[in-house]
């Protein structure tokens, strides 16, 4: 049996689970001489292309295998992501078994890392006696509320948005119920349900290791280390983000090579963000009248019944189709629309990139953070709209945006948060702090950095139960 540490991880669907997942598991193979396989849950679709590339890219001591598809059929159209992926995990149990059955005998298996929906597979990890472990993709804070969900849930009675004072998650900014991670918006609905299901489990982990460090969110990790019965320990290891990809050569990069030092405001929603058509069109005409250089990564709408009538099926799969008239021309030379994908974290590293218009992934902030590229927060679904707050509000290294009454954040509004970040005395303020936690998050992930520690600390737990 191959003697050398092995770790097993259970991703969750979507590129925002995987490219943190993948960087852990290379700082483990590169400094602790880990190897690591992913299992993957898949449901009846393909994987998607940028997927499998991105996994087909790994190191070779990082294998990856996809369990089978499961079946789906009975869940209605409209289900919630957070349904779909909890169900997705457990209907994979059976051949997570088996998969977890042959690494064992193979390797020395010493821990499976779960991501945050993931945690039923704790109970496979327990008929193999492997560790239970979870990889938390997000911030202190939304592990915060996690952990703190069940009380929270048993000392409410309404939905949190209606209550009139903000939510006090330990350690945090005060959040308004509305500003909460979608899933809690409706405790009807099951995705709540799976939520608090998951919350409850948490406790069975070995360990929680999150994605944060120290200077970007130290009351939410102070909070979460202070030891509590029930409480797995919690190991900040961040910011672990995908960086120094190789150069594809894409338009986008060499266009970014010919523009001036921090003059060109990235704008994208993540790997799967899109805007409502009018929504789509207000920030066209916005990143216009800012008068500012942008690199847009665009999608189509996402409200088909307004698309219908306007174009054919076919202009459909084309978002520029949906841009407004003349837009591509006018804005010829300093700006740059590209369709739903572009290097995101070369990008950021480009010193043309000035700002970056963000919908406030984790793992899209982290990535700014660590590149010192202040933030426009435009959030979307999930945790966004906390960790909006966060950005604007506690660590002031992001301009807000406000939507009219009409819910659509308007041309003006868009052209001034642009202006005010690129070109204002606050946005210069801003990329000031912006930078300091740029340097706090090199010092992390230093020789004697934090999260260096922490890393090494759970590598050797790991270690020893080889030895033990
Ligand atoms: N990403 C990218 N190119 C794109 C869109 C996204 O490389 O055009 C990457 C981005 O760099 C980040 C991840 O996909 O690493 C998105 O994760 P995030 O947590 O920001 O948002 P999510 O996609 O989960 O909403």
């Amino acid at each position: 049996m191959e003697q050398t540490p092995h770790l097993a991880i259970l991703p969750t669907q979507g590129m925002g689970h995987l490219i943190p997942l993948a960087e852990f598991a290379k700082r483990l193979l590169l400094t602790h001489n880990f190897s690591v396989t992913f299992i993957i849950p898949t449901d009846p679709g393909p994987l998607p292309a940028a997927q499998k590339s991105f996994l087909d890219s790994l190191p070779t001591r990082i294998n990856y295998l996809l369990l089978p598809p499961v079946n789906l059929d009975d869940l209605p159209d409209d289900i919630r992501a957070e349904t779909r992926i909890s169900l997705t995990v457990v209907r994979s149990l059976p051949s997570l078994r088996d998969a977890l059955k042959s690494l064992v005998s193979s390797f020395r298996v010493v821990a499976l890392v779960v991501d945050l929906f993931g945690t039923d597979a704790f109970d496979v990890a327990a008929e193999f006696n492997v560790s239970p472990y979870m990889f938390y993709p997000s911030t202190a804070m939304a592990l915060s509320l996690f952990l703190y969900l069940p009380k929270l849930d048993e000392s409410v009675s309404c939905e949190y948005r209606d209550l009139p004072e903000p939510v006090r998650i330990p350690g945090c900014i005060p959040v308004h119920g509305k500003d909460l991670l979608d899933p809690v918006q409706d405790r009807k609905n099951d995705a709540y349900k799976w939520l608090l299901h998951h919350a409850k489990r948490y406790g069975l982990a070995e360990g929680i290791m999150v994605n944060s460090f120290k200077e970007l969110e130290g009351g939410a990790i102070k909070s979460l280390q202070e030891e509590e019965p029930g409480k797995p320990p919690v190991y900040p290891i961040g910011p672990l983000v995908r960086m120094g990809g190789a150069d594809d050569g894409s338009e986008s990069l060499r266009w970014l090579d010919d523009q001036p030092r921090g003059s060109v405001l990235f704008v994208s929603f993540g790997s799967g963000g899109t805007l409502s058509y009018d929504q789509l069109n207000e920030l066209a005409l916005g990143l216009e009248m800012s008068d500012q250089r942008f690199l847009w990564v665009i999608r189509s709408p996402n409200d088909k019944a307004a698309n219908a009538s306007y174009f054919s099926v076919n202009s459909q799969n084309d978002p520029f189709a949906f841009l407004p008239n003349g837009f591509l021309d006018r804005t010829k030379g300093f700006g740059l629309v590209v369709p739903s994908w572009a290097p995101q974290d070369q990008i950021l590293s480009r010193s043309s990139t000035g700002g970056f218009l963000t919908h406030c992934g984790w793992n899209s902030t982290l990535e700014s953070v660590v590149n010192g590229v202040p933030l426009i927060a435009w959030p979307l679904h999930a945790e966004q709209k906390m960790n909006a707050v966060m950005l604007t509000e506690d660590l002031k290294v992001a301009l807000r945006p406000k939507a009219g009454e009409n819910g659509i954040i308007g041309r003006a509004e868009i052209a001034k948060a642009v202006k005010g970040l690129i070109e204002g005395e606050e946005g210069k303020q801003i990329r000031n702090r912006m930078r300091g936690l740029k340097d706090a998050a090199a010092k992390m992930l230093g020789e004697d950095g934090d999260s260096t520690k922490s890393l090494a600390e759970l590598a050797q737990k790991w270690k020893n139960k080889i030895i033990n």
